[in-house]
């Protein structure tokens, strides 16, 4: 007799997930996905990987990004509208699925907004851990918007970042980050005049704007000797954020590079403009061999497999604090061939 109970989707809606990372603090889902992201990237070659598949309209755009190894497939259906904001419609909002590859059975049904903010988070912190200059204090945080809370706490918590230089074109969004995070601990916020005022004296550069086109947020003088730019804004055709000099200035590392030819930064950059996909560094388990003066630059688009590891992350809690609701979404049988028994 099948147990029909234990055979279903457990799934997590927004209001359970929110209700979820309230309880724990975003900061700690950040810091313990970071872990999963590193077994992930560092098993690269188990992974079937492909670009992900964009819909593209005058106004933003609409993905699908899948992944998966041997036992289990994942996607996230994602959009990308820097335009919504102004319709009460957020830029990015996502859900995601996590199956079982030996079935098809679908495991893990989730929301994938606030968790997009925390993966995204997290793979900025992992790549900078592993690219950046040791002990890292001062960021420049450019682009205040939806992400812009996460990408600060993960980059306080997990890399002690103390001081965070804010701006955005919109002085309100600045504001909004800064009443939201005003009871951090030992985290400084600091309101900026523009990107330059920003970015000078800062170890870390992070770039987390949006605008449908090639915008020009980073220019070479505001590149110092020893930064590192985490450039995540920049993630469609035709919507980047550095000035291409400034590709030349570092070492420019990217997540899968096929995909990244077409969405990041280096789009801009010939054939065999030379980067590294950051799973070769990950392999690894330590920081590069930098000297004191030299660039790094992430050039991050998010890629299908830091979904697939906060999916996995966020099943193993679920399972094992109970949270989210098992779901009947696709049909278990007593028997498999009768599905118009269903309807008798
Ligand atoms: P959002 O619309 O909530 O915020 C974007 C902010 O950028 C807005 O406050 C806007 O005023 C500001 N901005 C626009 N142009 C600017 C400029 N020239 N200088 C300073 N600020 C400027 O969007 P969000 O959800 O925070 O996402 C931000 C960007 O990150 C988007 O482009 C999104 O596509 C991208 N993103 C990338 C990844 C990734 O993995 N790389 C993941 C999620 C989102």
């Amino acid at each position: 007799m099948l147990n029909l109970e234990t055979l279903k989707t457990r799934y997590i809606d927004l209001p359970t997930m929110t209700k979820y990372l309230k309880s724990v603090g975003s900061e700690n889902v950040i810091s313990r996905l970071i872990p999963y992201l590193e077994d992930d990237y560092s098993r690269w070659n188990d992974f079937h990987k492909i670009p992900r598949t964009a819909h593209h309209s005058d106004i933003g755009v609409l993905e699908l990004m899948p992944i998966g190894d041997s036992k289990t497939y994942s996607f996230k259906y994602v959009n990308g509208h820097p335009g919504n904001p102004k319709h009460n419609f957020l830029t990015v909002m996502g859900i995601g699925l996590l199956a079982d590859v030996s079935t098809g059975f679908p495991l893990f049904l989730s929301e994938l907004t606030l968790t997009t903010a925390i993966r995204t988070a997290a793979t900025s912190v992992m790549a900078a851990k592993y690219l950046a200059k040791p002990n890292p204090k001062k960021m420049a945080l450019i682009g205040n918007g939806c992400q812009s809370e996460f990408q600060a706490l993960g980059f306080h918590h997990v890399l002690g970042i103390e001081e965070i230089y804010c701006y955005d074109v919109d002085p309100s969004a600045t504001d909004k980050l800064m009443n939201n995070l005003k009871d951090v601990k030992n985290l400084k916020l600091i309101k900026c005049n523009s990107t330059k005022e920003a970015c000078k004296g800062v170890d870390i550069i992070t770039t987390v704007t949006a605008d449908k086109k090639n915008a020009i947020i980073i220019t070479p003088d505001m590149v110092e000797p020893g930064m590192h730019i985490n450039g995540v804004g920049g993630d469609c055709p035709g919507k980047t954020e550095l000035h291409s000099e400034v590709l030349h200035m570092g070492d420019v590392y990217v997540e899968f590079e096929p995909q990244s030819r077409i969405e990041g930064e280096i789009q801009h950059m010939s054939k065999d403009f030379k980067v590294t996909e950051i799973w070769n560094i990950i392999k690894t388990g330590k920081p590069i061999d930098r000297k004191p003066d030299e660039i790094t630059i992430f050039d991050s688009v998010g890629f299908a497999l830091e979904d697939f590891s906060i999916l996995r992350l966020m099943y193993d809690i679920a399972k094992d604090e109970n949270i989210g609701v098992p779901q009947s979404l696709v049909p278990i049988l007593e028997n498999p061939k009768n599905l118009y028994g269903l309807l008798r």
